[in-house]
Formats: C-alpha cells, sequence, structure tokens
C-alpha cells in the first residue's frame, strides 16, 4: 500500500491522513510536517528551509527529494501515505524514479471553502496534532485535547499568505494530477462544504480504496 494524499493546502490532507493511518496499516508521512519539527528543534534542515515556510514558498525540489528518499527507505519504502509530496512535476518524476506508487488520493475542494478552512485552523506547538473551529474545534480554547499544548496560528494560514499558496497550488502543484493520470488510479474525493464531517470523508476514502482493490 503505497498511496499519495493530494489537494490544495486546507484540503484536509493532514487531518485524514492522521485518521486514515489509523484505520489502515500505512505510516503517514507529511513532509510539511518533517519541515515544521525541524524548524522547531532548530536543526540544521530547518534552518535551511525556514525562509521558505514564512513565507508559503515552496522549498526547493532537490532538498525535499532528499528529505522524501531519506525517510522511505528508513521505513522499507512500502506502506506510506505520503502527504503533501510530490508537489511539482519534478519531484513526481523523481519519486517515480525510485518508488511504485499504488494510487492517488485527490482532494477536490474550492476556494472558499479552502480559505475559511485555513483561517480557522489551529496547530499544537508541542505535538503538532490539528484542529479547526469549524469543523474539528478542541474541548478548550486554544489548547490541545492530545497533549494540553498551546494552540496557535501558522503564520503561512494567515490571508495574504493563503492567497499565494493557492496561486502556488494551482501552478506548480495542480500538473502532479496530469502526471499521474493514465499511470495509477486516482480516487476523487469531491467536498462542497468547510465543515464537512471528518468520519465520513475519511470512510469515504477508505471504501474508494477498497473498492479499487487496494487495501490489503
Ligand atoms: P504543508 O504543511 O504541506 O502545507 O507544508 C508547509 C510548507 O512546507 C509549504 O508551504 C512549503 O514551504 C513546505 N513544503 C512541504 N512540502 C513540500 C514539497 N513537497 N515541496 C516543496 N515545499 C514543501
Amino acid at each position: 500500500m503505497r498511496f499519495l494524499i493530494f489537494g490544495p493546502p486546507g484540503s484536509g490532507k493532514g487531518t485524514y491522513s492522521s485518521r486514515i493511518e489509523k484505520k489502515i496499516d500505512v505510516a503517514h508521512i507529511a513532509t510539511g510536517d518533517i519541515f515544521r519539527e525541524a524548524v522547531k528543534k532548530d536543526t540544521d534542515l530547518g534552518t535551511r528551509v525556514k525562509g521558505y515556510l514564512d513565507k508559503g514558498e515552496l522549498v526547493p525540489d532537490e532538498l525535499v527529494n532528499e528529505v522524501v528518499k531519506d525517510k522511505l527507505e528508513s521505513i522499507g519504502m512500502d506502506k506510506f501515505l505520503l502527504d503533501g509530496y510530490p508537489r511539482t512535476v519534478e519531484q513526481a518524476e523523481y519519486l517515480d524514479g525510485f518508488v511504485d506508487v499504488d494510487a492517488l488520493i485527490l482532494l477536490d475542494v474550492t476556494d472558499d471553502i479552502i480559505i475559511k478552512r485555513l483561517s480557522s485552523r489551529r496547530i499544537c506547538k508541542e505535538c503538532g496534532e490539528v484542529f479547526n473551529k469549524l469543523f474539528n474545534p478542541p474541548e478548550k480554547e486554544g489548547v490541545c485535547d492530545k497533549c494540553k499544548g498551546k494552540l496557535y496560528q501558522r503564520d503561512d494560514d494567515k490571508p495574504d499568505v493563503i492567497k499565494d499558496r493557492i496561486e502556488t497550488y494551482e501552478q506548480r502543484s495542480e500538473p502532479v494530477i496530469d502526471y499521474f493520470k493514465g499511470k495509477i488510479p486516482i480516487i476523487i474525493n469531491r467536498c462542497r462544504k468547510a465543515d464537512a464531517p471528518i468520519d465520513e470523508m475519511v470512510n469515504s476514502i477508505i471504501g474508494q480504496l477498497e473498492e479499487e482493490e487496494l487495501v490489503s
């Protein structure tokens, strides 16, 4: 089971992936989480990527490719759900060069949903758990349900950066869908409600994967 979960920022990739990994035997690997953790820990990688993350710009392909290959090698190149990668056709070509992916799960949402969701997203400073004031609020405002850490708003979830991230997605990332079209199944999950229940969406994705006999 080697899956990609793909969609614009705010489409729910991280939220759905962390639940999917609890239901089927895949490891959720999110490049955004790897980079944020590196920035938080002030590692060499963190120093190299911080500027890009702050501006909502893409980290250079060579650097992301290296990080992902190392990570996939460390888990034996199987049973993964890659979230946030590949984000350019160059990254897709690179990935395709060393591992065969079984399917791309495409989260199809509209721009107004993206903007609503991103501006109400909050993340735990300690454990990285994602909440959303709209459809997945914490029990106590500003506090993480899991570890009681403080919740914050990502700098790149602020309105002026959101616009740029959507533009980057349309220009650089959407062509990745065409790259995989005809090569692997594309499982399309359409969402037209900003506060669509998470479990419903997750069950629908897993149902589609089962229908295509992609889940073992
Ligand atoms: P995300 O949490 O997936 O929205 O990623 C947060 C930020 O990490 C992005 O805005 C980029 O700066 C960087 N990033 C994550 N994944 C990639 C990727 N595959 N290619 C380039 N930059 C990435």
